[in-house]
């Protein structure tokens, strides 16, 4: 589903991202970790092209993407995204949030779109809050309903940028269990998240990036119990 190889990345004369080597199978569950400013937002952004690559390539679905000639926002509805900050739209409601994309993007029929909004907002657990808007929501809500949006375009594939970090620890298990969800239902999934017991329980890989370069990968068990690179033992002997 995602092939990245070789990829670089600059910001002026900041070297982010090191010839990045990066796969994901359909249906796998990627979870990326490292230390703060390793340049795990910026390798999601160049999967969905919110950043272009300076040079490397990137696969998505078999398709090499090519920035200058391809239709990004095309390949954008595939790819779906949730950030640390929800990024709700503020004056809209729950409802209003979730149809937006489908109807002014996909040119989906209102009706339509209210209807897979409303089987969404079901989904992860908001049903009753379709009409409200996200000031009177918990951040875990809101992150729910983030999730329902993106899903809302019918993604092939879910990128996660630390969608737990922004919340009250009571509230990190509803969200992450609308996720676990998702995995079980088969959905391509990329997650950069401190929460190592979903990493555990649901990934399929685990990726360690320092300083812009992917160091270690392989299994949960594999890294977290034997991990072979000194800078992953540093960085695991922080976290866990
Ligand atoms: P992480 O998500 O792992 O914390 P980031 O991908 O956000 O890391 O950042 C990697 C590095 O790139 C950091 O040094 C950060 O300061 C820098 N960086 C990120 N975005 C930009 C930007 N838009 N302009 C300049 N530097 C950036
Ligand atoms: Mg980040």
């Amino acid at each position: 589903m995602i092939k990245i190889k070789g990829l670089n990345k600059y910001f002026g004369s900041l070297h982010v991202l090191k010839d990045v080597d990066f796969a994901v199978d359909k249906s796998n569950v990627v979870v990326l970790i490292g230390a703060s400013g390793s340049g795990k937002s910026t390798l999601l952004r160049c999967i969905n092209f919110l950043e272009l690559n300076d040079s490397g390539r990137v696969e998505i679905m078999g398709k090499s993407v090519d920035p200058k000639k391809d239709d990004l926002n095309k390949i954008r509805q595939d790819v779906g995204m949730v950030f640390q900050h929800f990024n709700l739209f503020p004056h809209k409601t729950v409802l209003e949030n979730v149809i937006e994309a489908p109807i002014f993007v996909k040119k989906m029929p209102r009706q339509e779109a209210v209807e897979t909004a409303s089987y969404l907002l079901e989904k992860v657990g908001l049903s009753d809050k379709a009409d409200v808007y996200p000031c009177q929501l918990s951040g875990g809500q809101k992150q729910r309903v983030a999730i329902a949006r993106a899903l809302a375009m019918n993604p092939k594939i879910m990128l996660f940028d630390e969608p737990t970090s922004a919340l009250d620890p009571e509230l990190v298990g509803e969200v992450l269990q609308v996720m676990k969800e998702l995995a079980r239902e088969g959905m391509t999934m990329v997650v950069v998240t401190h929460e190592m017991g979903f990493a555990k329980e649901v990934a399929d890989a685990v990726f360690f990036m320092d300083e812009g370069k992917i160091v270690e990968e392989g299994k949960p068990c594999e890294i977290f119990t034997n991990p072979q690179h000194v800078r992953t033992q540093e960085f695991l002997g922080q976290v866990l």
